[in-house]
């Protein structure tokens, strides 16, 4: 075996297709009996249920376009892998406690809508859009394929993308800016701010002062040059198709495989050690886990250099999460939407536990996901994990802080609670125990001007990490390039550079 990936959430098994297409012996271990970490699905009574993400963007071949943007599908492509999606518009409702509104994924028409609400501030944010959008035409004509985590970097791209980088050469301060300083500079309309606050946490869980400028440009210009998508199947069929892919090409999966200890000798990786206490070796060990799992619980305390444990342990994290997965009779609800984002109350900052609730109803673009004359809906809030515990006033606890998700759904779907045929709320320990996660966190919240995301490298030789906890962050797209930079710094340019040419 040339490599152990730990883990396959999207960042796993990523870097472990991309290797395996490189033509190493990869084995992914994986803790859960279902693959993909936060982005697996999981079946209950007929209703297919997506754990984590729903909003996808840039993942079919079909949009018309031949280039997409998404790491994730650079990566299917390269696989051989593709997805049947299907594309909607309005890509969600915003629902503020005295106004709704769809977003459109076409600029134009976003500023329509604003503008119906705020002529002024609907201005703003075009200059707002205008201020962000060169950066992202800059970083467009370089695909995520050809990133890697060393210097080798510097003469791939400038040897194959060097107009892309001299674009870039005037957009370098934003590229460090924080979307706050973008939008103190173009916006004032208290209405337009607080949208920006709502999609910026969206998207990092931060607000704009502590969201990167290029995370945001990315998004705007995506989600308007190609739209969003849903794949068929939800968001099992992705995992679905980066399994196979890796197995195509020769790659392992096993699940309900959970490994307890990263084996380290003389400063090297050797391999890992299985909870059944069989041991796996390798030179090279990919951890998918955290950044605080991989070095508060794998590793010994004796691997590492204690400043490391320390630096880990201190990466601030974002809360965990309260769901509610439900199957609800979909009677009477034909023009029902798929995505929804509901603040409770414009009082409180939209980053308070519970006031912003997601909603995503995927049995609107596929209705095999629930059974016939039914919907699926989950629905999610940040919850912090600190102080839940699994005693005698657990169950109530879970009820009462369902109450807001419920809350939220009413905005959408009033009579929610006559229709529910099954119900499963989770909490922060559900989603801790499920994903393997430090706290059931979100990820890092490294905010901008704060420190960056760590990278691929660890001080352990042989050793390295992927996923939301390192470069370039948190969601499906950042995990994917994660994966990504770590295959091909494990391998020569000249192995990237023909796959870049296929
Ligand atoms: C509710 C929610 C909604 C989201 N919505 C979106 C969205 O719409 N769009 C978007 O782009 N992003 C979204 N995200 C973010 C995105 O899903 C995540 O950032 C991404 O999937 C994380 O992937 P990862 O590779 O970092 O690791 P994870 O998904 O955390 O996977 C890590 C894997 O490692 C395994 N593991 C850990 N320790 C061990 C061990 N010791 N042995 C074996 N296996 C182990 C775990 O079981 C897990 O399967 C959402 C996230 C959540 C939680």
């Amino acid at each position: 075996m040339d490599v152990i990936v730990i883990g396959s959430g999207i960042g796993g098994l990523t870097a472990a297709g991309l290797l395996a297409r490189y033509g190493k012996q990869v084995i992914v271990c994986e803790s859960h009996n279902l693959a993909g970490g936060a982005a697996h699905s999981f079946r209950r009574r007929g209703f297919e249920f997506d754990s984590g993400p729903s909003f996808y963007c840039g993942l079919s071949s079909d949009s018309g376009l031949s280039n997409s943007l998404n790491p994730l599908k650079q990566v299917l492509d390269v696989l051989g892998e593709s997805l049947t999606t299907v594309r909607y518009d309005p890509l969600g409702h915003y629902h503020f406690p005295t106004v709704s509104f769809p977003v459109y994924s076409s600029s134009d028409r976003y500023y329509q809508e604003l503008a119906k609400i705020t002529p002024q501030g609907a201005k703003e944010f075009h200059h707002f859009e205008q201020r962000l959008l060169p950066l992202y035409q800059a970083i467009k004509g370089i695909p995520s394929l050809a990133l890697r985590a060393d210097w080798q970097v510097i003469p791939l791209l400038m040897g194959r993308y060097l107009p892309s980088l001299l674009q870039m050469l005037p957009n370098l301060p934003l590229v460090k800016a924080s979307v706050g300083s973008v939008m103190d500079a173009t916006v004032n309309d208290p209405w337009v701010r607080k949208l920006i606050d709502l999609e910026c946490f969206l998207l990092s869980g931060l607000k704009p002062n502590g969201t990167i400028a290029p995370e945001v440009a990315f998004m705007l210009g995506e989600r308007s040059r190609v739209g969003v998508e849903y794949p068929l199947g939800g968001s099992g069929a992705i995992i679905q198709a980066l399994v196979r892919g890796l197995e195509r090409w020769g790659g392992k999966l096993r699940l309900g495989c959970h490994v307890e200890q990263i084996i380290v000798k003389s400063g090297k990786t050797v391999g890992v050690k299985l909870q059944n206490g069989e041991i796996l070796r390798a030179p090279i060990v990919i951890s998918n886990a955290s950044i605080w799992d991989t070095y508060n619980k794998l590793l010994h305390p004796q691997d590492l250099p204690s400043s490391c444990r320390i630096a880990a342990l201190a990466t601030p994290a974002v809360d965990s999460f309260m769901h509610l997965h439900l199957g609800i009779k979909a009677d009477g609800l034909e023009n029902l939407t798929g995505h929804h984002v509901v603040v409770n109350d414009n009082q409180q900052d939209i980053t308070v536990p519970g006031n912003t609730s997601m909603i995503s109803i995927p049995s609107v673009w596929d209705a095999n996901l629930a059974p016939s004359g039914h919907h699926v809906v989950h629905t999610y809030t940040l919850e912090p994990y600190a102080g839940w515990k699994r005693d005698t006033e657990y169950e109530q606890r879970k009820r009462t802080k369902a109450e807001n998700l419920y809350r939220a759904l009413e905005r959408v779907i009033p009579d929610i609670r006559q229709r529910v045929v099954l119900e499963l709320i989770g909490t922060p320990l559900t989603h801790a125990h499920y994903l393997r996660r430090y706290q059931g966190t979100y990820g890092p919240g490294i905010a901008a001007g704060k420190g960056k995301f760590p990278s691929t490298h660890t001080p352990i030789q042989g050793l390295y990490r992927v996923g939301d906890s390192t470069m370039p962050g948190i969601g499906v797209p950042a995990v994917a390039a994660s994966g990504i930079m770590c295959a091909n710094t494990l391998v020569n340019v000249r192995q990237t550079g023909e796959l870049l040419n296929n």
